[in-house]
């Protein structure tokens, strides 16, 4: 069968298909601990819930503006304006089918054939698979544990072409945890400024942070870099919402207008009734957040405890979202034959070269405490038996 070259051109998402194949093993009675997937065992709160069956009995039901649902439009300006410091209105913000549709929507309507995306790598593998749909190619910036895996304003600014359109900034960053300093940030808007290229910021794990680190948009730095950032962001990791498929893109009304034009030819609006959890998510009390973030404040604990335990793997200590990327070059493996047979071991993860870094395991610790000690365990005695 001939397809389109597009479709050639990308593989499927490795984060997913781990992620069904430990939870086939697990449907199986197969004994696995699965750090695979970054998505919260928690179930969605009771309230959030409520707020979608009342509005399916109310009769939330039919279609809805491409755009979503405007209460729900203004609830997230509301949010953008309070909590981050961005000037948005309504007009400012599409509803999308989670975080990751916000994205591809996004790269769908910025991007022209041969337009340059910069991407830091340790990157979360869809931001290159996103470009390569539309046409545009990524341009990756490596960084490594010693610069905590952030890109210096150094780097951006040599990463620069004519070609540039957009640079991609995740922080708390998806797979390696690591959260920028406001500085950091501020420095890395200057180079955008200067350059005049567009910032994506994917700020979905902006509500899990820990030790005191500070949660700051790019955008909040003035009105020059303001005008040139997209925010992205959903519900899923933060309300534990993964299936639910919310999220939003905020940004310059050309650019939203022309993602509603996109949505209103591709999936029409995000299903009614869950964009009415989600408002009940945004306009209740915050307090589920804050309980899901100190449980994974001691899930965290423990493994980076368990991690520092076990020689041969390094680690930088990350400050955001449930991941730990530790370093197992010192196995002697890389990655994919690392996570092959630590699955033989009873325990899944996600090998770092689905993120550019091959040297590197990602484990998300967004499960129960009894699976994080079992699976932990069996690690230690895997590398233990390699070194
Ligand atoms: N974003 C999560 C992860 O990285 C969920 C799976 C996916 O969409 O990639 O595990």
């Amino acid at each position: 069968m001939k397809l389109a070259a597009r479709i050639g051109k990308v593989t499927p998402s490795l984060t997913l298909a781990i992620d069904e194949k430990a939870k086939a093993m697990k449907a199986e009675g197969i004994d696995i601990c699965s750090f695979s997937a970054g998505e919260p065992d928690f179930d969605t709160p009771a309230h959030i819930k409520a707020a979608a069956k009342q509005a399916l009995d109310a009769g939330k039901t039919k279609y809805g503006p491409a755009a979503g649902e405007m209460k729900l439009r203004e609830a997230i300006a509301r949010k953008l304006q309070t909590e981050n410091s961005l000037d948005y209105k309504a007009e400012n913000i599409i509803v999308t089918n989670g975080g990751k549709h916000s994205l591809y929507n996004l790269m769908m309507v910025l991007l022209e054939p041969g337009d340059e995306v910069i991407i830091p790598a340790p990157y979360w593998l869809s931001y290159p698979e996103m470009v390569t749909l539309a046409g545009g190619v990524s341009v990756i910036v490596p960084t490594d544990a010693k610069s905590n895996y952030k890109i210096t304003p150094e780097q951006l600014r040599a990463a620069c072409t004519p070609k540039t359109r957009l640079f991609v900034i995740n922080s708390p960053s998806n797979p390696t945890g690591m959260v920028y300093t406001p500085e950091e940030l501020k420095a890395l808007a200057e180079v955008v400024v200067e350059k005049d290229i567009l910032v994506v910021s994917d700020e979905i794990y902006e509500k899990i942070i820990y030790d005191g680190a500070k949660q700051v948009s790019i955008g909040s730095f003035g009105a020059e870099i303001f005008a040139r950032t997209i925010v992205s962001n959903g519900f899923a990791k933060a309300y534990s919402m993964t299936g639910w498929r919310v999220g939003y893109l905020a940004g310059p009304k050309e650019i939203i207008k022309a993602t509603i034009t996109l949505q209103s030819h591709s999936t029409s609006n995000v299903c009614t009734f869950a964009q009415y959890g989600a408002l009940a998510a945004l306009e209740s009390s915050q307090d589920c957040v804050e309980e899901m973030r100190q449980a994974f404040a001691e899930r965290r604990k423990v493994v980076l405890d368990w991690l520092n335990r076990i020689p041969g793997l390094t680690c930088p200590i990350p400050e955001g979202a449930f991941y730990v990327f530790p370093n197992i070059s010192k196995t002697g493996m890389k990655s994919l034959q690392f996570c092959d047979a630590l699955l033989e071991k009873g325990v899944a993860a996600v090998p770092g070269i689905a993120f550019g870094s091959d040297d590197c395991i990602r484990l998300s610790y967004a499960t129960d405490m009894a699976t994080i000690e079992k699976g932990m365990a069996r690690l230690e005695i895997f590398v233990k038996s390699l070194i």
